[in-house]
C-alpha cells in the first residue's frame, strides 16, 4: 500500500485532479457475455467489474424454492489479481457481507412474483479494485438484470461519498478511502428510494446531510449513464 500522502486535497483539487463533487470516469458496456442471460461490464475510474445474470432458472437445491416468487442470489467476488497484493481466492467475510448487502440493494426493484419457484442468479466479479467495488458491482448488476429482461420497477444506481481532509467528496478512490475520515456508499432507485446505506468513519449531522445529498446527485448521474448504455444497446425507450 502507498504511504499516506501529506494531503489528499491540494490547491482545491483531489490527488487525481477531480473536483469535490466529481465522479471518476465511467464506462458501461451492456451484453458482453455470450452465455449469460444478461451481462454488463463497468469501469468506475480504476475499478473494473463484470456482472452476469443467469435466470430465471430452476432452483437447486429445490427446498430453496419459493412457491409464489423467484429467489434472488448475488455473489460478489474479487479476483485474486484485482488488488496490489494477491488476494486469497474464494469467499471471505468481506465478500459474504458485500454479497448480502448488494442483494438487499437490488432485490426491491425485481418483480419476483413473475417467476414463482425460480431463481435469478447475479454474479459480480471484480477484475480490478480501487475502492467503490460494491457500488460499481451494484450498478453493473442492475444493468445486467435489465439486459437479461428481468422485469424491474427501476434501475438501482449506486455510489459512495467520503470525507477527506475535512471535506465531503464524491466517489472516493483508493487513497481517499484508505486515508480519509469517512466513507458512505449508498444505492438508490430514482427518484427517492434508498436501498443501501452503509457508513464507516465519522460525520457530524450537518456533514451527513451534505454527504447524503452529494451521494444522491452522484447516483442521478450514474442512473443517466446506465439508461444511456441500455438505450445504446436496445434503441430508444419505448420503441
Ligand atoms: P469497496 O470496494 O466497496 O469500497 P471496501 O471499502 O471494503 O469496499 O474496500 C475498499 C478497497 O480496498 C477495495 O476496493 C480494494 O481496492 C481494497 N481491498 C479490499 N479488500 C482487499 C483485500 N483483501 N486485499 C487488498 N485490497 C483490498
Amino acid at each position: 500500500m502507498k504511504d499516506k500522502p501529506e494531503k489528499l486535497i491540494v490547491k482545491g483539487k483531489r490527488l487525481d485532479g477531480r473536483k469535490m463533487d466529481e465522479l471518476r470516469p465511467i464506462k458501461i458496456e451492456v451484453g458482453v457475455l455470450k452465455r449469460a442471460d444478461g451481462s454488463c461490464y463497468m469501469e468506475l475510474g480504476e475499478n473494473k467489474v463484470m456482472a452476469a445474470v443467469y435466470g430465471p432458472r430452476e432452483v437447486h437445491p429445490r427446498h430453496l424454492q419459493e412457491a409464489t416468487k423467484a429467489i434472488i442470489r448475488y455473489r460478489y467476488n474479487m479476483a485474486s489479481f484485482s488488488v496490489e497484493e494477491r488476494k486469497r481466492p474464494g469467499p471471505d467475510r468481506r465478500s459474504v457481507e458485500i454479497s448480502k448487502v448488494s442483494r438487499d440493494a437490488i432485490e426491491p426493484v425485481i418483480i419476483k412474483e413473475c417467476f414463482p419457484k425460480a431463481a435469478v442468479d447475479i454474479f459480480v466479479e471484480v477484475l480490478q479494485a480501487d475502492a467503490g467495488t460494491r457500488t460499481a458491482g451494484i450498478n453493473a448488476a442492475s444493468v445486467a438484470l435489465a439486459d437479461a429482461g428481468i422485469p424491474m420497477k427501476g434501475l438501482v444506481s449506486s455510489c459512495a461519498v467520503g470525507k477527506i481532509d475535512g471535506q465531503i467528496v464524491l466517489d472516493p478512490m483508493k487513497e481517499e478511502d484508505n486515508y480519509g475520515e469517512a466513507d458512505m456508499p449508498i444505492a438508490m432507485v430514482m427518484p427517492d428510494k434508498i436501498t443501501l446505506l452503509q457508513m464507516d468513519g465519522c460525520f457530524t449531522q450537518d456533514e451527513f446531510k451534505q454527504a447524503f445529498e452529494l451521494a444522491k446527485k452522484g447516483c442521478e448521474q450514474i442512473y443517466e449513464m446506465q439508461r444511456q448504455a441500455l438505450i445504446e444497446k436496445y434503441g430508444v425507450e419505448g420503441k
